[in-house]
């Protein structure tokens, strides 16, 4: 199957320059979504790891598919504010401000082995905060993988050192 096919692209969303790569055509495409799990878990093999990490939003609905086919657990990844226990906060440098990722304290315990689930590797800011994310609670990533990866970026330069796979790349 031609994944690209199943993914729409609008242009200068959600500003002009940007071509906006829209997973929502293949979420809604039972056959595609099942397909892409299906070639995320075969990516993974036979890694071993104990966790799936996703970032908020769409590293959700990557990440807990992938984390019930492989039978693992899901550990989700949040803005500022929204989860209800203790957390850990990474912050990291926007063009113009500051943006910031939070995580339970208790998600991960040392020594853990982590896959980090995304739709979509661009510049890798929000990966490497996810790792860093991490790595603060001691756990271990063995993995990140993405559906989409647009190459021009170079997000894999940042996430240097790091297992990347991707299953679409934009050149
Ligand atoms: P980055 O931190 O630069 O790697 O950006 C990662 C996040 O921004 C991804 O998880 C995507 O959800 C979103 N994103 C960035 N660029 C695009 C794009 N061209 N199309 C769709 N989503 C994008």
């Amino acid at each position: 199957m031609n994944l690209k096919d199943k993914i729409r692209i609008i242009p200068d969303f959600p500003e002009k320059g940007i071509r906006f790569k829209d997973i929502t055509t293949l979420l809604k495409d039972g056959e595609a979504f099942r397909y892409t799990i299906d070639k995320l878990a075969e990516e993974i093999g036979n890694k071993e790891f104990d966790l799936i990490v996703g970032p908020e939003s769409r590293g959700f609905i990557i990440g807990t598919p992938l984390a019930y086919a492989t039978k693992k657990g899901f550990v989700p990844v949040r803005k500022p504010g929204k989860l209800p226990s203790e957390t850990i906060k990474y912050e990291y440098e926007l063009e113009y401000g500051s943006d910031a990722l939070e995580m339970h304290k208790d998600a991960i315990k040392p020594g853990q082995k982590v896959i980090i689930t995304d739709d979509l590797l661009a510049t890798g800011g929000t990966l490497l905060s996810t790792v860093k994310l991490i790595e603060q609670l001691g756990g271990e990533v063995v993995g990140i993988l993405c559906l989409i990866e647009l190459t021009y970026l170079n997000g894999r330069e940042l996430l240097k050192g790091y297992d990347v796979k991707s299953l679409i790349k934009y050149e």
